[in-house]
């Protein structure tokens, strides 16, 4: 099935306690806040209906339509395609939406690899899994996720099972999750956790929830989009997903939605794999923004008359270099896609999670090149307002406009420069993409355990003629973390058939 925007609009309008600054929210649909978000996640819904739009974000599997974003993977022909439909969802939100659900609903899949082993560690909720799978698919809900907390395991508001009923368990404490006031569903589960080996937490719970559950509350941050100035902020009046702190007030979490519980190993295994998939349109979105600060660097550049010096070149050179890269991480990682444990098509890991690590990683330094070749300007333009105001009007259009460019050009470009690199949202942005995906250092580890260090080691033993004890075969394995003793880190490696 899939949903019509309304269809969705009507689906969270369920009376869930949402807070904006303290203030209780009515309707979130319509709240200022909430309402950009809303209406973007609406549009996506329409769009698989649209004649214009409809092939390239819907696919029909088994007589069934279904969402392209939210269907599983199984060729690397379905990976180009769901990048043909982020591309498409993109150049509608005209910015960078992450949680729109194309990103979160990738768990799902990480979760329909771990079916097997998860069952084998607790059979009595493997249907769950799978239904909860096939769910996503037939109800097309907005999924998202929660995994983070605000407080240290073992704290009374880290998240936590406090007691089992008949219907189900009931939980406390509270998860950040991103779009969570205006998602249908969340997967719940906890971020890697210092258990020993016999852990059987009461933390070590993942579920399904429903964002309608009686005992949430959603505590927001308050949104950047300012409804009035549109004009001088315009990314963030489009494109600013609100970030939630939800509280869990003793809520019920009914048997059939349990995924997994008092099982820390289960819940190291969900965490391990949980970005095999949703990496990538985390990628994508790191290949918007690229092309963004390309964009605005070479507007700005060509506008000032720059663009010939050879030392702006340069920095135009680093830019174009820091897209490419993305681009061939993730066109690679899908020309040398894996075949996952369960049977999905995988984009191939240790590409996709170095570079993710590269998008990441150099987005402080791409967002600085791009300021410095907008200079000052970026900083010290007068707002809309002047520029319409019949007593300023004239001196803005003597400053700005010159053969080439109009007044309104020049400060539509750098209002679209500022709320892309120096707004409050640009920040928040950024900060963002560097921590929603885990923080560096967990990034990092990823891609330690996803490189195969095997290949460089033996070339470096055969090419050295070190004896097999020199090179200590039986201690640097691939997956040599941590963590990685939990679960079977190996793949099928090469190209999938
Ligand atoms: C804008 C935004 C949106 C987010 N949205 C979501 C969401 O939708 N769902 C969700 O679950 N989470 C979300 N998060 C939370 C995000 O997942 C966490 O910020 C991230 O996992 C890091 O956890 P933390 O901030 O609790 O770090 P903390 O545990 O508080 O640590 C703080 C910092 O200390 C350092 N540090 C800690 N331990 C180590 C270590 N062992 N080695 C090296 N350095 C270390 C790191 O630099 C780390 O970032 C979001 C975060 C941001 C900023």
């Amino acid at each position: 099935m899939i949903r019509t925007g309304t269809e969705y609009r009507e689906s969270i309008r369920d009376g869930r306690e949402v807070y904006v600054n303290g203030e209780r929210v009515a309707d979130v649909g319509s709240h200022p806040a909430f309402r950009p978000l809303v209406e973007m996640r609406a549009r996506m819904h329409d769009m698989a209906h649209d004649p214009a739009s409809r092939k390239v974000m819907t696919v029909t599997r088994n007589g069934e339509t279904q969402a392209l974003l939210n269907a599983l993977p199984f060729t690397q022909a379905d990976w180009w395609a769901k990048r043909r439909a982020t591309d498409a969802v993109l150049d509608m939100a005209g910015g960078i939406v992450t949680r729109i659900g194309d990103e979160t609903v990738g768990e799902m899949w990480s979760l329909h690899d771990c079916a097997d082993a998860l069952a084998e560690l607790d059979p009595q909720f493997a249907p769950n899994i799978r239904r909860h799978v096939e769910r996503v698919l037939t109800c097309d809900l907005f999924h998202v996720s929660g995994n983070a907390g605000p407080t240290p395991d073992g704290s009374d508001m880290a998240l936590h099972v406090v007691r089992e009923t008949d219907a189900g368990v009931v939980v406390r404490g509270a998860k950040y999750e991103t779009a969570a006031a205006y998602a249908n569903q969340a997967f719940i589960k906890p971020t890697l956790s210092g258990w020993g080996e016999a852990a059987q937490s009461d933390s070590a719970i993942g579920f399904i929830c429903d964002m309608a559950a009686p005992g949430l509350k959603f505590l927001c941050r308050d949104s950047f989009a300012r409804p009035a100035s549109a004009e001088d902020f315009p990314l963030s009046s489009r494109c600013d997903e609100v970030d939630t702190l939800l509280i869990f007030d003793d809520v019920l979490v009914p048997w059939e939605n349990v995924i997994f519980h008092r099982q820390a190993r289960a819940a190291m295994q969900v965490r391990a794999t949980l970005h095999r998939y949703s990496a990538f349109a985390f990628m994508q979105r790191s290949l918007r923004m690229a092309d963004m600060l390309i964009g605005v660097a070479l507007l700005a550049v060509r506008q000032r008359g720059f663009d010939r010096q050879q030392t702006v070149q340069e920095k135009l050179t680093r830019l174009a270099l820091y897209r490419e890269s993305i681009h061939a991480h993730l066109t690679a990682a899908i020309a040398l896609a894996e075949r996952s444990p369960a049977g999905l098509m995988m984009p191939n890991q240790s590409l996709l999670y170095a570079g993710r690590m590269h998008a990441t990683g150099q987005l402080p330094a791409m967002m600085q090149h791009t300021r410095e070749l907008c200079g000052a300007q970026i900083a010290l333009m007068p707002e809309t307002a002047a520029f319409q105001a019949p007593d300023t009007a004239p001196w803005l259009e003597r400053c700005y406009a010159d053969d080439d460019w109009t007044a309104e050009d020049r400060r539509r470009l750098m209002a679209f420069a500022r709320d892309l690199l120096n707004s409050d949202y640009a920040g928040h942005r950024l900060t963002f993409q560097l921590f929603a995906e885990g923080p560096p250092y967990a990034q990092l580890a990823t891609v330690y355990r996803n490189f195969d260090w095997e290949g460089p080691m033996t070339l470096v033993k055969d090419c050295a003629g070190l004896s097999d004890r020199a090179a200590g075969a039986d201690r640097l394995v691939p997956g040599d973390s941590a963590v990685s003793k939990w679960f079977a880190t190996e793949t099928p490696r090469g190209p999938a058939h």
